[in-house]
């Protein structure tokens, strides 16, 4: 709804996109190193405002060593790769159809990093007497009580640097742990007392997820060089296999090598 009109084959494949958004949950129990992907503990590399961790992944494995590194999470990385990804099945018409598996999945992680709960150590309530709170904020109040946002396309915006892009909105997110935190510390078991609190925050968060997704989509395709596409992808039965990503990956690394 919030991209520009000449993005069209986008819209035609919106059920698509829709579909295959929940694929990378599905991939955490068999895809090598998923599970990483979803979420970065920013917190754990140090207090606001995150100097040491807004670089390069190389950079900060080579800070923190590999392990620590990708276990505290890898998800700006991730949506930053798939941006470039994104952009590279875009310039030709031969892989429009990975180009649109490679946004949704973009879409899944965007909208993870959004979860401010996905981005501190402390996901689960685990060190300020709040265990659980991640099922009981995500699954037992927002998923039952959302009642729908209004993303504006005003807030759409070519992105120049995707990662740094990506760092801004999860930090962002971050800060909204606390409203979190403060509304289970406030009401115990409460759920509805819990959602009151956290609604407004909530909206505003899949709001902006929305948003920055519609604008990392939209610099992708304009760094493609605004191609016209005509796509229109049926929405498979059930989801795409991690064979279908793995594969899309080997494109990648193909088209990447030969500097198409
Ligand atoms: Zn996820």
């Amino acid at each position: 709804m919030l991209l520009p009109a000449e993005m069209k084959s986008f819209k035609s494949c919106a059920e698509y996109l829709v579909s295959q958004s929940a694929a990378p949950d599905e991939w955490k129990g068999f895809l090598d190193g998923e599970q990483y992907r979803h979420y970065v503990d920013i917190d754990f590399f140090g207090p606001p405002p995150f100097g040491s961790i807004r670089k390069s992944l190389n950079d900060v494995i080579e800070k923190y060593g590999e392990g620590e590194a990708v276990s505290n999470g890898v998800v700006p990385w991730t949506i930053a790769e798939h941006c470039e990804m994104l952009t590279l099945f875009l310039k030709s018409s031969e892989t429009f159809n990975y180009a649109m598996l490679c946004a949704a999945v973009m879409g899944h992680y965007v909208a993870d990093a959004h979860q401010p709960l996905h981005t501190t150590e402390n996901y689960d309530g685990q060190y300020t007497g709040n265990q659980g709170i991640h099922f009981r904020y995500e699954s037992r109040t927002a998923d039952v009580f959302f009642d729908g946002a209004v993303p504006r396309a005003d807030n759409v915006r070519y992105v120049a640097d995707p990662l740094n892009f990506a760092f801004d909105f999860i930090i962002d997110s971050h800060d909204k742990i606390s409203v979190i935190l403060a509304a289970d510390t406030g009401h115990g078991n409460n759920l509805r007392a819990l959602w009151a609190d956290t609604a407004d925050m909530t909206r505003r968060q899949v709001e902006k997820a929305a948003e920055d997704l519609a604008s990392l989509w939209y610099s992708a395709w304009k760094n493609a060089g605004s191609p016209k596409m005509e796509i229109k992808l049926k929405t498979p039965v059930g989801v795409y296999s991690e064979k279908d990503y793995q594969k899309m990956l080997a494109l990648r690394d193909k088209l990447k090598i030969s500097g198409k």
